[in-house]
């Protein structure tokens, strides 16, 4: 009886102190700038291309637990491709910002294109979120040669989470399937200080556009209807950081990352 009471208490411990985390800090953090081709995204501008950020999230719990939401790439040869400018290592961007690479504990994978999951090498002690659906097409490719070491370390080490349609992840943060812009695309939803936030990944790329509920193109999808589907779920009351948006960044002046909430 005492053994099961000494379980209960400790059971309950662990629960609450993961579930009453909170998101006090979210950064946004700009690995370089390029111009795109607008049919490729969703936006309002009518210009042939238009000027899109390259960016990823760092959130920090009340635990001070460090979540990123993508990663970025760091290889020069894909910022030459894609004709990136001020192009750096998210590394360094997030060292900038006042955290090493190696504090990171978790990181929620939107989607496997090289722009989102391209940096995970670069955060060694990293637990990995990413839809099962999009892990398992990921591992056909020939990309996934690169990483296949690396998520056999994770895997062995129980820190790959293959998830499977919608999780919980903490009592402030939610990850939902969408597979409108990959096969098993995810979005990021949370509360930081009585708001609430959605991390588009590539299923919206500029904010005013996915406001208006204007798809991504089918060029740039898996499934336009899924991404409509998605578009219809974001709220009113809903602050939309989307992966490629400059609108956020913009108000860092010279530096490379901005705080959208601090403590
Ligand atoms: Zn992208």
């Amino acid at each position: 009886m005492q053994m099961i009471k000494f379980f209960l208490i400790v059971f309950f411990f662990l629960y609450s102190s993961l579930f009453s985390s909170e998101i006090q800090e979210i950064y946004v953090l700009e690995y370089g700038k390029s111009y795109y081709p607008s049919h490729l995204v969703n936006t309002l501008q009518k210009t042939k291309s238009v000027s899109m950020s390259w960016l990823f999230y760092l959130l920090v719990d009340s635990e001070n637990h460090k979540i990123l939401v993508d990663t970025g790439f760091s290889e020069i040869e894909y910022s030459k491709r894609f004709g990136l400018s001020f192009f750096q290592s998210p590394a360094k961007v997030l060292e900038d910002a006042g955290f090493k690479a190696s504090e990171i504990d978790s990181i929620i994978i939107t989607h496997s294109h090289f722009d989102h999951l391209g940096g995970i090498l670069l955060f060694p002690n990293a637990s990995i979120y990413i839809q099962k659906s999009e892990y398992e097409n990921f591992s056909k490719t020939s990309e996934f040669k690169k990483y296949s070491t690396h998520f056999q370390k994770i895997k062995n080490s129980n820190q790959l989470f293959l998830l499977e349609d919608s999780t919980i992840l903490t009592n402030s943060i939610s990850i939902q399937k969408t597979s409108g812009h990959t096969i098993g695309s995810q979005i990021v939803r949370f509360q930081a200080k009585g708001n609430s936030y959605v991390i588009t990944g590539d299923e919206c790329y500029f904010v005013d556009a996915c406001v208006q509920r204007i798809n991504i193109p089918k060029e740039a999808a898996y499934s336009v209807k899924n991404n409509i589907n998605f578009l219809n779920t974001i709220q009113k009351s809903e602050n939309i950081l989307t992966l490629h948006d400059p609108i956020h960044i913009l108000k860092a002046g010279n530096l490379h990352y901005y705080k959208i909430i601090s403590k």
